[in-house]
Order: C-alpha cells, then structure tokens, then sequence
C-alpha cells in the first residue's frame, strides 16, 4: 500500500506555506479544526507583524486574535501561539525545539503538531501524523482499527517503511480528499482498490464492502452514500 501511494501520489508535501520550522509549527498550531487554505491566508500577516517567538511572546493576545480570527477557536488559539512562544523564548532560546519530548511541552504542542515539525520541518522522521483523515482512511484499508491518534499512529508505525513516514500521511489525506472521501468514498475508481478490504465502507443498494458486518467506520458517522467496489470490474488507477 506505502508503495502504491508513492506511485499515486509521488508529490505529495504539506499544504501549509511556512519559510521555517518556526513559521511551520505557527501554522500547524493555527490547523487544529481549520483548512491549509484558510491557514496560509493569515500567516503571512502573523509572520510579518512578529516574526520571531520574542516578538510574539511579547504581543497583546487581542491583537493576535484579530490577526488569526478566520481560523476558528481564536482565543485559545492565539493563547497557545503566545503561551508557545514564550516557552520557545524561557526555554529554548526562541529556537524551536529538535525532540518530541521538549515539542509537546509546549502549549498547544501535541504530538501531532510535534511530529509535523519534526517531520516537515526537520526531515526527522520520528512517527506518523495521524489526523482526522489518516485515521479514516487507515482503517478502511485496515492497517488499525484504533479510533485515538496515538494507538493508530502505534499500528501505523509499526507497518509503513520508516522511509515513508513523512509523507506517507500527506499521501493519504491527498488521496481522502481526491478518492477516498468522509461520506462517499470512491471505490471503484480508486488505485488502492485491489488492495483495501474497504472496512467500514457500507456500499449503496444493499451492496457491502468487504469489512461491513464487522462495524461501521467509526469516526466518519455513516458512509450511506459509499460506493464498494464493482464485482467483476478491473479497478482503475487514480490519477491525482
Ligand atoms: S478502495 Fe475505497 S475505502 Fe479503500 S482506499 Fe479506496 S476509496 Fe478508500
């Protein structure tokens, strides 16, 4: 499957604009519950009204609110950007931090965000970014039938070559948003197809995919309008 995404997807990054690991862990604080898109609307103004952790240690919450507003949960957002910074500034020098352990220490700072930087930021592949769509998409091609981030990313880890780590999750939640959709996943077109037991996946017509009768995709709700794999048919490549 790791294999089959690189031919895929073989240029796959993250989607965040970010110049260095600091600008990159702003962003991904700035993520949670937000799109890419909306992100890299407002960081060009954040990065260039403070554009080192000392200077936005330093800045008045309300006007980060103001400058990060379109990207939702504000307040605590912009209480963990400052709350980060100046952990950056007391404890770090105002660099960003090179382990997991000193990253998640940070407000606003979970393993997730710790592991983008980590992997994005430094090339240090350290695990596997699990979000809402990885998640999903790792069960339906039962690689884990973990429902938390941290047991996915335990199963993940322990199957995906190390080599693939960083971009295997910008690959997958390319291929969740192009084939692999929340509520109509695209089976029949779908390069990964001859490959994935479809678990969860409730095909349309009474239909099945090869995991229903086993649960129902836990995180996505229902697939009522998924489609399962055409009996007979040869799948297609996906052409991303
Ligand atoms: S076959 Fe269906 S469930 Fe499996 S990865 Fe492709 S779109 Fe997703």
């Amino acid at each position: 499957m790791a294999g089959r995404l690189s031919e895929l997807y073989p240029a796959s990054r993250c989607s965040l604009d970010f110049r260095s690991p600091f600008e990159l862990l702003l962003a991904t604080i700035l993520s949670a519950q937000c799109t890419d898109r909306r992100v890299n609307l407002v960081t060009p103004e954040l990065f260039r009204r403070w554009p080192t952790a000392a200077r936005l240690a330093e800045a008045r919450q309300e006007e980060v609110e103001e400058v990060i507003r379109s990207t939702g949960f504000f307040r605590a957002k912009a209480k963990n950007l400052l709350g980060c910074c100046r952990g950056l500034v007391e404890r770090h020098g105002g660099e960003v931090p090179t382990t997991l352990a000193d990253l998640v220490t940070l407000p606003g700072v979970g393993r997730k965000t710790a592991n983008v930087v980590l992997g994005v930021g430094f090339g240090r592949a350290e695990g596997i970014v699990v979000d809402t769509h990885v998640g999903r998409i790792c069960r339906r091609l039962d690689l884990t039938r973990r429902t938390d981030a941290v047991g996915a990313e335990r199963d993940l880890v322990a199957v995906v070559p190390r080599a693939q780590w960083i971009v295997f999750s910008h690959q997958l939640i390319d291929h969740g948003r192009a084939v692999c959709l929340a509520r109509r996943p695209r089976c029949s077109g779908c390069g990964l197809a001859d490959l994935c037991p479809m678990r969860g996946v409730v095909a349309p017509a009474g239909r099945r995919g090869r995991g229903a009768g086993h649960g129902k995709e836990p995180s996505g709700g229902v697939h009522s309008g998924g489609v399962g794999r055409q009996p007979g048919r040869k799948p297609r490549r996906n052409v991303p």
